[in-house]
């Protein structure tokens, strides 16, 4: 196999994917690291370019020059892989770092060049290969180290295999580092055979494809995620909005039916909102909504949940709990509400509408059961909780 040939090729298909990855860019992507990840793949394109040593390029600074960008784009690897898993890393450390890489990888250039100054020109670089191999393997290794730590559940299988990608390259770089360096010592000549240099440099080729679709896939699936996330939540609130109703329902439904526990559904109104917003405006009435929203989710336990389900109605889905349980933890929020002492906010009240599931019980008809209750407890005076 031709180096040079594969350094061009490795030249080509790194300038298509920053060129590919700067036209697709959104501004998400400030965010996630791809825009330093782009700048990493263009400066990597660019040192396969200089070190495929083409004859128009002084060989000296071709070494030089793309030794320097190899080093910088590995490090920009390193900050990309860490800004997209939200590891704030500081910038005197991080020049600290692209300092001592690029002056490894360019004074081993240099060195390479000075022992070196006769060699032919397609002579493989072995100094940079072997410092590189152990301070690019040390960050590879880190790179993996970092991705392979709680991923979060939509982006596990994807980060882990990038991480075993790393894993791969930071366990390859210095192993072959060694091994050069120690048949240098011991025969005074690169022994490393054809077909393990052809093996390692495929390698090379399929790890750039493959970390770079990698990591645009864990792009993608964050931001998928965060998607989600947005069309689940309330604006206002930020409480989960009525679509994520319809679903943690199903699931409450399918739990109780399964393990034939009941869970409890509360449906709550706040009372008069509407002379709320007449006589204190629209905005104070969002920020009545607001704190209420934060007061209901304090109020309840950890396994229970409060979602908007619409206008000044909220829902509170509380697992595994029978009617006593469910009415004294309506009663406790109600009263609370009721003295929630913020003297910039006026004071307001609830009525609380309590439905127990019961076997066989669909979404529909426990809805409408806690929906009675609510209109008993308006009908009855507001402010007070009516099991259905
Ligand atoms: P009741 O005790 O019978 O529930 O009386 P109410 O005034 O609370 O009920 P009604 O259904 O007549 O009015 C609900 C009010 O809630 C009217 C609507 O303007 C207000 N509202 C609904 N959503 C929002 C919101 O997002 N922000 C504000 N500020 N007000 C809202
Ligand atoms: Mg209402
Ligand atoms: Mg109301």
């Amino acid at each position: 196999m031709d180096i040079r040939t594969l350094f061009l090729a490795q030249t080509g298909a790194l300038a298509a994917i920053a060129t590919m990855l700067w036209v697709a860019r959104s501004a998400a992507d400030e965010r996630n690291g791809l825009k330093t990840w782009t700048w990493a793949v263009a400066c990597q394109a660019l040192a396969y370019l200089l070190l495929a040593h083409l004859k128009w390029w002084p060989m000296p600074l071709s070494t030089l020059l793309g030794n320097a960008l190899g080093a910088l784009s590995v490090a920009l690897f390193f900050l990309a892989i860490r800004q997209f898993l939200g590891m704030p890393i500081a910038s005197r450390r991080l020049a600290l770092m692209v300092c001592v890489v690029s002056g490894a990888a360019a004074a081993s250039a240099i060195l390479e060049q000075m022992a070196r100054a006769n060699s032919p020109a397609s002579m493989p670089s072995l100094v940079p290969t072997i410092v590189n191999g152990f301070v690019y393997g040390w960050l590879q290794l880190l790179n993996a180290l970092a991705l392979w730590r709680k991923p979060k559940p939509e982006l596990r299988t994807v980060q882990h295999i990038v991480a075993l990608l790393y894993l791969g390259m930071g366990l390859l770089l210095p192993v072959r580092a060694a091994f050069i360096l120690l048949t240098e010592l011991q025969a005074g000549q690169f022994q490393l055979s054809e077909d393990w240099s052809e093996a390692i440099y495929l390698f090379g080729f399929i790890y750039i494809i493959a970390t770079n679709l990698g990591f645009l896939q864990m792009c993608k699936l964050r931001a998928e995620a965060e998607v989600r996330l947005q069309a689940m939540t309330d604006g206002l609130t930020e409480l989960p909005n009525r679509r994520a109703l319809d679903e943690a329902m199903a699931g409450a439904l399918g739990t109780a039916q399964r393990q034939r526990q009941p869970f409890a559904l509360l449906m709550l109104d706040l009372d008069f909102f509407k002379s709320i917003n007449d006589r204190f405006g629209h905005h104070t009435g969002d920020r009545v909504l607001a704190t209420f929203a934060r007061q209901l989710r304090a109020g309840l336990r950890a396994q229970d949940q409060a979602f908007r389900y619409g206008g000044e109605e909220f829902v509170a889905l509380l697992p595994d709990t029978q009617a006593a349980g469910a009415m004294v933890l309506a009663e406790r929020l109600r009263s609370q509400v009721a003295c929630a002492g913020d003297a910039s906010q006026p004071a307001i009240s609830a009525s609380f509408g309590v439905a127990i599931w019961q076997p066989g019980d669909s979404a529909e008809a426990i809805f409408q059961r806690a929906d009675r209750a609510l209109y008993q407890a308006k009908a009855a005076g507001r402010d007070r909780v009516v099991l259905a």
